[in-house]
């Protein structure tokens, strides 16, 4: 619960003036319980694996010790954010940018889908904190256009995804260019045992911080239909006829069949945007941004979107497929339920869906409920 705390106050955390003001600008008015945990220990500089729900504020727990330690007076890159998609990068920076306001320092964001050339310009000045996807920044260290010689903080977030045998590779040739000493933070709501292996290998006496004791999915009310595939445009009709929709965030399985369903709810008559992996990027971030800016109500996405996007606005969450497994899961319907809101998560099942669905509640140990007839407002 984002409620329970120890009490620290942001002022008890030993961070500088200029930091304090970017926090309460931002609105935060309390250290949440991850913040409380992380920000400590990452001061002293020692390896962090911190695990916490969804919506509970890692992203500042690892930003704030960050822009603590950066010397803005040195021309270097002191810290290296990686993230595993375009958007999330885009997201965490501005986060740097708006808490380290005051910092006069300089973040970068670079992710691939846009220009090398422009990169390797921007890095001519310096850029004391760069946020990227990992094909992205390799190339970078690889051309030498990014130094992270002299770099002592790497950290790496939804960091389950990044350790996943699809980045593993990128992200160990990528070590090789930092100091040995550096120190690397991991954070996500997810780690599986895959993560082990890597922090045996790269991380020093880790302090590993682990909030999800709790039920992960507090705050956000699981419901599923079943529906057979033919009906399941008509159910979605339904339910937004039915749902005080704030703004909401449809899944899809594949990007085929994001772009047919953002057509049929347009046809339906609501508002609605897409977005997929195969979209050009300079696209793909006005969708983010306006939809961010609560320009349509409705989002329907592949699980390029599923981690890390940050959208208070967002109170329900539709898999109008349901996902392969409860990792996927856990993340998707995080995208409601931000620090302390509350959030709707509704699954339309198909047949071939049954097991899937029994095998994710006992995996996360959580219950999702026939869909009601009524759902009460107070709810989301
Ligand atoms: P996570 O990465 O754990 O899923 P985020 O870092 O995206 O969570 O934060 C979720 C939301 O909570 C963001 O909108 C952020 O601005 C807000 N938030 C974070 N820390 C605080 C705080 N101490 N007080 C108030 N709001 C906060
Ligand atoms: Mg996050």
């Amino acid at each position: 619960d984002v409620t329970q705390r120890k009490g620290l106050e942001f002022e008890d955390l030993y961070i500088k003036r200029e930091i304090l003001m970017g926090v309460f600008e931002a609105g935060f008015e309390k250290p949440s319980p991850i913040q409380e945990e992380t920000i400590p220990v990452a001061l002293t500089g020692r390896d962090i694996l911190a695990r916490a729900k969804n919506g509970t504020g890692k992203t500042a727990a690892f930003v704030i010790p960050a822009l603590e330690r950066v010397n803005p007076k040195s021309n270097k890159t002191q810290v290296l954010i990686l993230v595993p998609t375009r958007e999330l990068a885009l997201q965490t920076s501005q986060v740097c940018k708006i808490l380290g306001k005051h910092l006069g320092i300089n973040v970068m964001v670079t992710t691939g889908g846009t220009t090398l050339k422009d990169d390797i310009i921007r890095l001519h000045d310096p850029v004391h904190i760069l946020v990227g996807t990992p094909g992205r920044i390799l190339d970078l260290a690889g051309k030498s256009v990014a130094d992270f010689s002299e770099c002592p903080i790497f950290i790496m977030d939804e960091a389950d995804k990044l350790l996943s045998p699809e980045f593993t590779p990128i992200i160990e040739q990528l070590l090789a260019y930092f100091p040995a000493d550096r120190q690397i933070m991991l954070f996500s709501a997810t780690f599986p045992l895959v993560v082990k292996s890597f922090m045996d290998k790269h991380l020093k006496q880790p302090y590993e911080i682990n909030l999800m004791d709790e039920l992960t999915l507090r705050g956000i009310t699981q419901y599923y239909a079943f529906v057979e595939e033919k009906q399941k445009v008509h159910c979605l009709n339904t339910l937004f006829s039915k749902l005080q929709i704030n703004q909401s965030i449809i899944f899809c399985n594949s990007t085929n069949r994001v772009e047919l369903l953002a057509k049929k709810i347009t046809e339906l008559g609501y508002s609605c945007f897409y977005s997929h992996a195969r979209m050009a990027q300079a696209s793909r971030n006005r969708v983010f941004h306006d939809f961010r800016n609560g320009v349509c109500r409705n989002l329907v996405c592949s699980d390029l979107l599923t981690r890390g996007i940050d959208i208070q606005a967002v109170n329900v969450v539709i898999n109008f497929d349901f996902p392969k497994n409860a990792e996927t899961y856990l993340h998707r319907i995080g995208r409601s339920g931000r620090f302390g809101h509350l959030g709707l998560a509704i699954n339309l099942i198909s047949w071939e869906d049954r097991f899937n669905l029994y095998r994710i509640e006992q995996e996360l140990g959580t219950e999702i409920q026939p869909i009601p007839k009524e759902i009460d407002k107070k709810l989301y």
